[in-house]
């Protein structure tokens, strides 16, 4: 029986050979052939990514670069771009936010999402974590793969069963079956080591963790074999945490056919405005309003943000503001538009305590 703390609705994004389907995206002359980004090979560079036609030839992360070369004489080597990484990177989380308040970043390219509490696509994670990687395709121009399970560690594993550019699901009724047969390699913590040891015992998949002597297990493993009976059973007690206090709070989309005028726009205005007003209502009590914004992506795909300061006791959701802001940022291109987004920007801490101290008395000005 899984405990109701295991109940829950996780998505695992992880994106496909992130840095280079970004340099890739960025130049087309590098998409046909086997990719590299990563260190010299001449020196004692090291590859950080390579693309999937590389990986036919066997190149990994982490190997040398020279040994890549060996493996595959045509490969294609580019140096990281980390600016480049790191903003796609944040727009990958910014779209992960519009679902969800509770992500946990695992590293630029990869999150846990926590979605038990969110309401869009009918509350279903499969149907959340297949807007994401829509989302992520339209609007960043690069595929990534979810895993969606009631906990941490086979949300993971699922969101590799299918990769690149897929997706899997183990729902709740089937964690038992799915972990019966996983192989022991797929967990976390079981390395090239530890899985020695598992198959000189006979341990292949977790039906054998849950068939054998338990005290063969402690003796072998110590500690970590408690983790690999909770695996084994498909508990996974670890929460998504977020790691970084909220900066912002917003909602977007992006139309299928372009926005071609301000009446256009503004027709789909009170929609943003209900999905803000349902995220404002589940904002954890800490944060304060401090701005308010519209955001358009025209058909250009430049983009634009207009912003105003919230006074205290004025009301963020106030729709004139929002229209406000809209009819602004239209009039810098006037143009189609193909993504509206509304939005609040965020501080911890109550109105009051954020005033900025005044840096010099005011008296006897
Ligand atoms: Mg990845």
């Amino acid at each position: 029986m899984l405990g109701e703390i295991s109940m829950r609705k996780i998505i695992h994004v992880d994106a496909d050979c992130f840095y280079a389907a970004l340099e890739m995206r960025e130049n087309p002359a590098l998409r046909d052939v086997p990719l590299a980004v990563g260190g010299n090979p001449d020196g004692r560079g090291v590859v950080a990514t390579c693309n999937y036609l590389a990986r036919q030839y066997g190149v990994r992360s982490a190997m040398a670069s020279a040994n890549a070369r060996r493996l595959c004489p045509n490969l294609v080597f580019v140096k990281p771009n980390f600016n480049l990484y790191k903003r796609a990177s944040e727009e990958m989380r910014e779209i992960f936010a519009q679902f969800s308040d509770l992500i946990e970043p695992a590293s630029l390219d990869e999150a846990y999402l926590d979605v038990s509490e969110s309401e869009q696509c009918r509350g279903s994670a499969t149907l959340i974590a297949s807007q994401i990687r829509q989302l992520v395709y339209q609007e960043i121009g690069i595929t990534v793969s979810a895993g969606i399970a009631p906990v941490k560690f086979l949300a993971k594993i699922a969101s590799d069963w299918n990769k690149p550019n897929g997706m899997f699901t183990v729902s709740p009724a089937e964690v038992a079956t799915f972990c019966l047969n996983l192989p022991l390699t797929k967990l976390p913590g079981v390395g090239k080591a530890t899985s020695t040891k598992l198959a000189r015992l006979g341990l292949f998949n977790c039906r054998d963790i849950l068939q054998c002597d338990k005290d063969l297990l402690v003796s072998t493993f110590g500690k970590y074999s408690y983790s690999l009976i909770q695996m084994s059973e498909g508990k996974d007690s670890r929460l998504v945490k977020p790691n970084h206090a909220r900066k912002s709070i917003s909602i977007e989309r992006t139309y299928s056919a372009d926005l071609d005028n301000q009446a256009a726009l503004a027709e789909c205005l009170p929609e943003l405005m209900d999905g803000l007003r349902q995220r404002y209502r589940n904002l954890p009590k800490q944060y304060t309003v401090l701005k308010k914004y519209v955001k358009l992506k025209f058909d250009n795909f430049q983009h634009t943000t207009m912003e105003m300061t919230l006074s205290q006791n004025a009301d963020p959701l106030c729709f004139d503001d929002f229209q406000r802001l809209m009819t602004v940022g239209w009039c810098r291109q006037k143009r189609a538009v193909r993504l509206m987004g509304l939005g609040f920007r965020l501080a911890e801490g109550s109105h009051s305590s954020l005033q900025l101290p005044l840096p010099f008395p005011c008296s006897g000005l």
